[in-house]
């Protein structure tokens, strides 16, 4: 609890930030943990804050894969970190499809803050994209980049510095964590 008597979040990005990037991860045998994404979650929940994954899965509105493979793959995220996120948001949408939920978008940070009460002040979005980066400027949060997945890419494309940068989510966890 911050003392808005709200809970800060983390929206973490999955693909590239949380477990490596796989082009439309689908089967679950293609499920690759970092090495430290167990050691990272641990210790933004041990520093309070709500982990809730934003993910953009246009493979669904593509029809190369089915959601329910993607909750598959989910469900096992769950089973194999010690401690559980607290929620996913997926958007299933096509780049073009017009929809709120597609990051840079807010739909589903918007989504969450129904679902949770959330101190937007004290709250970060991470990722390997500039669009994640782009999304944490849209919800006014601050804004931490990976250099794992796309974020070597990324560092190059971004037109507005986030607030960090970092090697990967366990740096910037640490970071995050002692954030002043
Ligand atoms: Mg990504
Ligand atoms: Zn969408």
């Amino acid at each position: 609890m911050t003392k808005t008597g709200k809970q800060k979040a983390v929206f973490i990005d999955r693909d590239g930030t949380l477990i490596e990037e796989v082009n439309y991860l689908s089967r679950l045998a293609d499920l690759r943990f970092f090495s430290y994404t167990n050691e990272a979650i641990r210790i933004l929940k041990e520093n309070g804050f709500l982990i809730i994954v934003v993910t953009n899965q246009s493979g669904i509105g593509r029809r190369i894969f089915e959601e329910a493979a993607m909750h598959e793959i989910h469900e096992q995220i769950q089973i194999d970190l010690t401690d559980p996120l607290d929620a996913f948001y997926f958007c299933p949408h096509l780049p073009d499809g017009g929809c709120d939920c597609r990051k840079p978008k807010v739909g589903m940070i918007e989504a969450a803050q129904r679902d949770f009460q959330i101190d937007l002040e004290s709250s970060w979005m991470i990722g390997d994209k500039a669009i994640d980066v782009e999304t944490g400027f849209n919800a006014q949060i601050k804004t931490a980049l990976v250099l794992t997945g796309y974020g070597q890419n990324a560092v190059k494309q971004l037109q507005r510095k986030p607030d960090l940068v970092a090697e990967d989510l366990l740096e910037a966890v640490k970071s995050i964590t002692n954030f002043k």
